[in-house]
């Protein structure tokens, strides 16, 4: 970080600011210029906040040069990040993992069978909401424990790892009992509580994009789980809001090359949520392996127009076969496999 503060700064306040500054962990370099004094930190900035720095009357210019996280920071951990699903590898170089199932669990049997067909298709994980954030309080809100009970049962039928979303700290024993990948929501991607509380866990954690987040922002949520100590972090693309009405969110599938070049953590693409239609679903997930995305997570119902919820973006199991079908070849094409 480089600051530069304003000419004719009183030498008190200039000794004062850079005591605060050293009181922070870092070394401050000093340039005496004939119209500013600038000032160049080295060491571990994390801590040192723009905003407060930038409070100060004597502030004239404040650059960051380093990113303002650490941990998920690709500098400082060079390799991808593989994170271990029970026992389902999801980044590194190999295999683009392919996860289907409902928006919302319905019951014993639908999940059963959804979790066989999803199976069948060539699907090695089954995703399913048992708690469900939505717009209205009297649209249907899932099924609670008794859905995580139904996914964990799908588990041993099938031994497809399951995803699900927690909304709440207090449910994390539910979880870490039932789910094996515990998804965030884009609605709580900064629930900064609930990140904290996921930092103590050792359960991996898909981490959604909020619907209007900057992808430092996102970072920055990632970074509170690591930060806390877990460092098994999954990022998720699920579409962000833009002014276009066409689809129900915009997908950026960009974040795939920026978030391989920023962080090292692996990258799963959620093209039902980026586009609202089962339509498009098939195109988006082609482009986001060809873009090198480790893993896609769609919306699977047996019969979409009765699902409970986002039925218009799910896709029938046969359909999402032909997506993993085609998904291998174009896996194949950049050097992967499904
Ligand atoms: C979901 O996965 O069903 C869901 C609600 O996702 P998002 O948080 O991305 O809207
Ligand atoms: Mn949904």
């Amino acid at each position: 970080m480089i600051i530069s503060l304003k000419k004719n700064t009183p030498e008190a306040e200039v000794q004062s600011f850079i005591k605060s500054l050293e009181g922070l962990g870092v070394e401050v370099n000093r340039i005496h210029g004939t119209d500013y004094d600038v000032f160049g930190l080295v060491g571990d900035t994390t801590r040192v906040d723009e905003k407060t720095i930038r409070a100060n009357p004597y502030v004239d210019e404040v650059t960051r040069i380093a990113a303002p996280y650490k941990k998920a920071n690709r500098l400082f951990h060079p390799q991808d990040t593989v994170v271990d699903v029970a026992g389902v590898k999801i980044g590194g170089k190999e295999k683009v993992v392919m996860i289907g199932g409902p928006c919302s669990i319905e019951g014993e049997e639908l999940t059963l069978d959804i979790a066989e067909k999803v199976k069948a298709a060539g699907g090695r994980m089954l995703r399913g909401g048992a708690y469900k954030p939505r717009t209205s309080p009297y649209a249907f809100q899932g099924l609670g424990t008794e859905g995580l009970k139904y996914m964990a049962e799908a588990r041993e039928k099938t031994g497809l790892p399951v995803v699900s979303e927690m909304m709440s700290a207090d449910k994390l024993p539910e979880f870490e009992e039932y789910v094996d990948l515990i998804q965030v929501g884009a609605r709580n991607m900064q629930n900064f509580d609930l990140l904290k509380t996921l930092g103590k866990t050792k359960k991996p954690v898909l981490l959604k994009r909020g619907l209007s987040n900057t992808i430092e922002e996102w970072i920055m949520a990632a970074e509170y789980i690591m930060a806390g100590g877990n460092e098994n972090v999954i990022m998720c693309e699920r579409g962000i809001r833009t002014f276009e009405r066409y689809t129900r969110n915009t997908l950026d599938l960009s974040v795939i090359p920026i978030l391989k070049n920023k962080t090292h953590l692996p990258i799963v693409i959620d093209p039902s949520h980026g586009t609202g239609d089962s339509k498009l679903v098939e195109a988006m997930s082609l482009a986001a392996i060809a873009a090198g995305a480790d893993g896609l997570i769609i919306e699977v119902h047996q019969c979409p127009k009765k699902a409970w919820s986002d039925g218009a973006q799910s896709l029938t199991p046969e359909a999402f076969a032909q997506v993993v079908e085609k998904g291998r070849k174009i896996a194949q094409v950049v050097g992967r496999d499904i």
